[in-house]
């Protein structure tokens, strides 16, 4: 039985509260066999008989759970930073021409085991991940999380219209490649199907339903799609479907608004479709990065979350233009602040772990240290950053201190990362 101690400062957030935060000067997070045995102060740890030679002890650094990723485009880190366009000319001139070039197996593979890489050097252990639309994709990128050990959602992407014809799947393959790709996956290890309908615009009504259909045969895998990014997309959708009511409604129709849906983006909804989403109990993902990278507009935080709709948040890397959480949660305070809202620092990080365990219907297993969860966690090192270093040695508090990370902050700080208790990525000594 591997048992680990590391020793460090500690925060989680051990309820849906976020100002119910639990931090230790000096914690220790007592690992068994790749699950959380306890986290509590060191002191108490001692007290008990725990000899201090047992531990990993890092007094400097931050003990955080594993960071979640609520909205993610595997095949699309080549084309973070594409000049010049807003979402449908964007998809056209770089994501379609990216994704097109996962037809070749071997480059899927490749840049699945890189994204896991990635997003293990960036503090992410769990992430929602869109594939392309070729079956194989997710396969790659179910292989390359499984060989990790990562808690990972994904879905291959459904997209039978109006992308170019090497993308395209069909209302009958979409269906059967997503059922294969359930069976052989979903509940494999730690990870879990996602049914990945691009947008209503790239499916068909027909497609939307056939999600639907798998949505309803297989109750406990996800959904996940975009919803009101852009307003020149909510014009096109307006012609595209005659009996256009709103966006939502395309959803809904369909019967892909279920608790386990989760949206992309959410920027543009009235609030008829806001009563409606909280009604369905579906999902809004916030992607502050890409919303400001694309222009596509500001997430409205307080209303959405006054309308008491769950709110996960995601980086929607190739949009968004890092694959880091903690740089994300700046986006989101900047975004929030341009809509005269301050978003506290201790809710930005219980967004980034336990808030999105919770909303994504995965707090039984990961998001914070309370016993028995999934030993993912963290270690972020202030003094990878000479600047942050300083400026944090000015804070008396810890939720001054998260401020700075996420201000001044990147993956930069991750020191290393640990899936399932086994330590997977650790930064070359200073
Ligand atoms: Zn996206």
């Amino acid at each position: 039985v591997k048992q680990r101690f590391v020793r460090a400062r500690g925060l989680h957030f051990p309820s849906p509260i976020f100002s119910e935060f639990d931090y230790f000067d000096d914690a220790i997070l007592h690992i068994d066999n790749g699950y959380v045995k306890r986290f509590d102060a060191a002191q108490l740890f001692l007290n008990d008989g725990l000899h201090e030679d047992a531990c990993e002890h890092h007094p400097e650094m931050l003990l955080l759970p594993g960071l979640i990723d609520a909205h993610v485009h595997f095949p699309q880190v080549e084309i973070i930073a594409s000049f010049g366009d807003q979402l449908l000319d964007w998809l056209q001139h770089y994501t379609f021409p990216e994704e097109a070039k996962f037809a070749d197996e071997p480059y899927a593979r490749a840049a699945a085991v890189e994204f896991v890489d990635l997003l293990l050097a960036h503090g992410t252990t769990t992430a929602f991940t869109y594939a392309t639309s070729h079956r194989h994709s997710a396969d790659v990128l179910f292989e390359a999380a499984y060989a990790k050990s990562m808690r990972l959602v994904a879905g291959k992407v459904m997209m039978d219209r109006n992308a170019p014809s090497d993308l395209i799947d069909s209302l009958a393959t979409g269906k059967a490649d997503s059922e294969y790709l359930i069976k052989k996956w979903h509940g494999r290890g730690r990870l879990g199907y996602a049914v990945t309908p691009r947008f209503a615009g790239t499916s068909t009504e027909q497609q939307l339903q056939s999600a639907a259909d798998l949505a309803a045969a297989y109750p406990d895998i996800w959904v996940q799609t975009h919803l009101s990014e852009n307003l020149a997309e909510l014009d096109w959708l307006r012609s595209l479907y005659r009996d256009f009511q709103d966006y939502f409604s395309l959803y809904e129709r369909a019967g892909l608004a279920t608790p386990r849906s989760v949206f992309g983006h959410c920027i543009h909804l009235s609030d008829n479709e806001l009563a409606r989403l909280a009604e369905t109990g579906g999902i809004a993902a916030f992607c502050p990065s890409s919303n400001l990278f694309l222009g596509s507009g500001l997430f409205p935080l307080v209303a959405i979350r006054d309308k008491g709709i769950p709110i996960a948040i995601g980086t929607d890397v190739g949009a968004g233009t890092s694959l880091s959480m903690i740089s994300t949660l700046g986006d989101a305070y900047r975004v929030c602040q341009l809509q005269s809202f301050s978003l506290d620092p201790l809710e930005a990080f219980y967004m980034a772990t336990m808030g999105n365990a919770r909303v994504l219907h995965l707090d039984d297993r990961i998001g914070n240290f309370c016993a028995g969860k999934e030993a993912d966690f963290v270690l972020l090192n202030p003094s990878r950053n000479s600047q942050v270093a300083s400026r944090v040695n000015t804070c008396q508090q810890i939720r001054d201190e998260l401020f700075c990370y996420m201000i001044l902050g990147d993956e930069r700080l991750i020191e290393q990362t640990s899936v399932s208790g086994h330590v997977q990525f650790q930064q070359e000594p200073v």
